[in-house]
C-alpha cells in the first residue's frame, strides 16, 4: 500500500514539473487547427482565392480550415494556410515564431509583449474588476494564455467581443474588448495560438485586453499564475480584496 502512495506521488510530481515547448503566434507565422499560416480579411471567393494564390496555399484545404459551406463567405477573417515553399521563403528571411519553455500547468501571458497594466483584480470604486486589463495598441495578437477547447465567441454586454477557452481542472480564460475574435465555438487552441484581434469594443475606454483566470467560475487573481514580469508597469496596484 505504502509504495502505490510512492508511486502516485512521484507520477504527481514527475508531471507538475514536466516541460513543454510552446510556439507563440505573431503578426508573421500563425497557427490553427495544427497548420501554420495567418488570419486575414476576405469578403469574397474571389479574394480568398487571390490570398491562396499569393501565399501559394491550396484553397480546398483554406475552405476546409474554416469549415466554408456552399461556398458562404459570411465572416471577416480566414485563416490562409502557408505552402511549404512560403515557410521556407519566411525561414530564409529569419522569420519564426519565439519559442517559449514552460512547465506544461503554467498560463502564458496573452499578448506578445505585454508593456502595462491598467487595472487588477478587486474593487475598481464599488464594482467588483475581476481580472487584468492590459493596455495594448488595436489589431495586436491576443494569445491563448493555456491550451484548451473554445466555449464562447461572442458579443457580451460589457465585455464587448469575447473569447473563452475551457482549459484542465476548471479553469478558464476570458479574452475581452476584442476587435475581432478569430477562433471558433468548438475549436481546440494551444497554449500561445493567436484567438483574437486587441480592441476597445464593450465597455472601454480605449483600446486593451480585459484578461481573466476563474476556476469554477470564481475570479482568480491572474499575477498569481503569470510569469513574474518585472518590467512591468503596474498602474494601479491596490490590491484591496486580499
Ligand atoms: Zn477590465
Amino acid at each position: 500500500m505504502k509504495i502505490y502512495y510512492i508511486v502516485l506521488l512521484l507520477l504527481f510530481s514527475t508531471s507538475l514539473y514536466s516541460q513543454q515547448i510552446v510556439y507563440i503566434d505573431n503578426e508573421k507565422i500563425q497557427e490553427y487547427k495544427n497548420t501554420l499560416g495567418i488570419w486575414l480579411p476576405a469578403a469574397s471567393k474571389q479574394e480568398l482565392t487571390a490570398l491562396s494564390n499569393k501565399y501559394s496555399s491550396d484553397i480546398d484545404q483554406i475552405y476546409k480550415l474554416n469549415n466554408i459551406k456552399n461556398n458562404q463567405i459570411t465572416r471577416k477573417y480566414y485563416f490562409i494556410s502557408y505552402s511549404d515553399a512560403y515557410l521556407e521563403k519566411l525561414k530564409s528571411q529569419d522569420i519564426k515564431r519565439e519559442i517559449n519553455t514552460c512547465k506544461d500547468k503554467e498560463f502564458i501571458w496573452p499578448l506578445l509583449d505585454p508593456i502595462k497594466i491598467s487595472s487588477v483584480l478587486g474593487f475598481r470604486n464599488k464594482k467588483f474588476h475581476p481580472g487584468l486589463d492590459l493596455p495594448v495598441p488595436g489589431g495586436k495578437p491576443v494569445l491563448a494564455s493555456m491550451e484548451g477547447l473554445i466555449i464562447y465567441d461572442g458579443y457580451a454586454e460589457g465585455y464587448g467581443r469575447m473569447i473563452v477557452i475551457k482549459h484542465k481542472n476548471n479553469y478558464i480564460t476570458r479574452y475581452a474588448h476584442n476587435s475581432v475574435n478569430l477562433v471558433r465555438k468548438g475549436d481546440f487552441v494551444k497554449k500561445g495560438q493567436i484567438i483574437a484581434f486587441a480592441g476597445s469594443t464593450g465597455n472601454s475606454t480605449g483600446n486593451h485586453l480585459h484578461f481573466e483566470i476563474r476556476c469554477r467560475d470564481v475570479p482568480l487573481d491572474p499575477l498569481d499564475f503569470l510569469p513574474a514580469k518585472n518590467d512591468l508597469h503596474i498602474i494601479h496596484t491596490l490590491k484591496n480584496w486580499k
